[in-house]
């Protein structure tokens, strides 16, 4: 199948979308976070960490291995994040969510950009590295009330196993409830927008699948072709997510409908 690549096609099948109040529903992976100089995961293997494998850094037996460089890792990754800027692309979807009366952003990210652009309701599949839990029970921890905060890592003040980032490790199974929330959206989507993944990585990259089943239209935003495109993509904006976003949410909201919002 061959995408229509037309901004102003696209356009106005997002304008009929917003016009009937229908569901939006949205999928963003690593690529809406390159605009503010977040590396993908392969991206990231550079400079220091250029010998590690990420079987070695973002999996449970590679964490047993070796807890405290899987901690320094996270810590490094973690360091960028914190001093990184959302970008336009995460500000644009922030604002559609006000727009639209029905709006998801699920995402794959872990590094909290949507919320510090704005977006209020965020499935987020594969956690969050600001947050942490314990390794054998996922008892929430917060570092702040820990005895131990700098130990690398510390330890679960109820169970004493290892703190780790709340973020899915390569073998885990993602959070049960958000991901059936993020499969019910898209179930009931009337439009599916897709904006910076590969579509490689499951169960996330079937979640648009669900919405093209359901009669969802689907766009995409990415500067290449995903392994989604030629399956299920009706409209491809070929560019970076910060400069379409942009352009997709100011001609919306020069939309008569809205103005009267
Ligand atoms: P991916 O790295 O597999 O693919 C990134 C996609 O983004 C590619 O298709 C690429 O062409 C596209 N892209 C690059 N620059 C872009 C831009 N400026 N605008 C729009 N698209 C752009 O990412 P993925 O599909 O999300 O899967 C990788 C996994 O890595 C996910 O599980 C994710 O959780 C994790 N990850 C998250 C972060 C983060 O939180 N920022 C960073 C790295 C990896």
């Amino acid at each position: 199948m061959q995408p229509d690549s037309s901004f102003d096609n696209a356009l106005a099948a997002l304008q009929d979308c917003l016009g009937r109040q229908g569901n939006f529903v949205v999928l963003t992976g690593a690529g809406v976070s390159k605009e503010s100089g977040i590396p993908t995961f392969r991206d990231a293997q550079t400079g220091l960490w250029a010998n590690y494998r990420a079987e070695d850094l973002a999996t449970r037996e590679g964490f047993l291995n070796n807890p405290q460089m899987v901690w320094d890792w996270y810590d490094f990754r973690r360091n960028k994040v914190w001093d990184a800027q959302p970008n336009p692309g995460h500000v644009a979807l922030a604002k559609m969510e006000v727009l639209f009366s029905r709006f998801t952003l699920i995402t794959q990210n872990i590094d909290n950009l949507h919320q510090r652009a704005g977006s209020k309701q965020v499935l987020e599949l594969h956690g969050n590295i600001f947050r942490y839990k314990c390794l054998e029970q996922n008892h929430p921890v917060s570092l702040d009330l820990l005895e131990n905060p700098d130990a690398s890592p510390p330890t679960c003040p109820v169970c004493n196993s290892y703190v780790r980032p709340d973020v899915v490790w390569f073998g885990e199974m993602l959070p049960e409830i958000i991901l059936s929330q993020a499969f019910d959206a898209a179930s009931s989507a009337d439009v599916m927008l897709i904006a910076g993944t590969s579509g490689v990585v499951q169960p996330a990259a079937s979640i648009p699948a669900a919405a093209k089943e359901a009669g969802a239209t689907v766009f995409e935003i990415n500067p290449e072709m995903s392994a989604l495109t030629s399956f299920m993509v009706d409209y491809f904006l070929q560019g970076t997510s910060g400069t379409i976003l942009h352009q997709l949410l100011t001609a919306l909201q020069a939309n008569p409908r809205v103005k009267t919002l």
